[in-house]
């Protein structure tokens, strides 16, 4: 049976995903930073129905996090088949107003989180000579998002990520993709008011706002074994809003 390490699944983008793994019939891995409560609901919904999971809880920004995390999948699970780096974090900032600390926290957990995982699950793929890497990046890494110069370059730092990783492991067996949402009903979502997420939806062609639902079917596309042509690639999954 494959195995799934999803960072950050406790809710959103990642819950969605690690709950349609889990209906895929993958071991998941859900990981989780602060959101307990949340991850365990997550773990008892998966195991309720059937489906095989763990819960980990570790900061994926730091190495030492995501080798706790990796070395929990293996014991729980054997070596791991798929990496879905999806923990992330936003800021809406002025730009003049944006701190060293800020910066630096949105490279640690947008960006530094992505090469820690990488590392901890490359070994093992490489070794078995097969791998699905799945990155969230973001449209705003794209094409950039105004009050969001830090997340807009950490997103874009993402996608080049995935490029050169994917180049690098593509004779291992190994694909490296990237996402690039557009707007998604989260709890990330939940500090814009009514009218910045009506006028959103608006803006995206489609008419409204993606679903956590909507990205979680586009990771399993690229993680499918079939895929296997599929690498380096950013897939928008936006509603047509670039
Ligand atoms: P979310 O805030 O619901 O989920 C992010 C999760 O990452 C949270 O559970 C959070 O606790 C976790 N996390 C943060 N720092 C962590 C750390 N250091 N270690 C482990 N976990 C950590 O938001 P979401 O919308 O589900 O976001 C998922 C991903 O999708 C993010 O990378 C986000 O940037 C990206 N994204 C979201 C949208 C959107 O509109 N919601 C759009 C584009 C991209």
């Amino acid at each position: 049976m494959s195995t799934v390490v999803i960072t950050g699944s406790a809710r959103g983008i990642g819950a969605a995903t690690a709950a349609l793994f889990a209906d895929m019939g993958f071991n998941v891995v859900i990981n989780y930073n602060t959101s307990e409560a949340d991850a365990l609901a997550l773990l008892d919904k998966i195991t309720a129905s059937g489906g095989k999971a763990i819960a980990v809880q570790a900061d994926v920004s730091q190495m030492s996090g995501a080798r706790l995390l990796f070395d929990k999948a293996k014991k729980a699970f054997g070596a791991v088949d798929v990496l879905v780096n999806n923990a992330g974090i936003a800021q809406q900032r002025l730009f003049t107003d944006i701190t060293e600390e800020d910066y630096d926290r949105m490279f640690d957990v947008n960006v530094k989180s992505i090469f820690n995982c990488c590392q901890c699950a490359l070994p093992d793929m490489i070794h078995s000579k097969y791998g699905r890497i799945i990155n969230i990046s973001s449209m705003w890494g794209v094409v950039g998002a105004s009050c969001e110069v830090h997340y807009s370059a950490s997103k874009a730092a993402v996608i080049g990520l995935t490029k050169a990783l994917a180049r690098e492991v593509a004779p291992s067996g190994i694909t490296v993709n990237c996402i690039a949402p557009g707007v998604i009903d989260t709890p990330m979502n939940k500090g814009f008011d009514e009218e910045t997420i009506n006028a959103l939806a608006q803006e995206t062609p489609v008419g409204r706002l993606g679903t956590p639902d909507d990205v979680a079917r586009a990771v399993a596309f690229l993680a499918d074994e079939k895929s296997s042509f599929i690498t380096g690639q950013t897939l928008g999954i936006d509603g047509g809003f670039i």
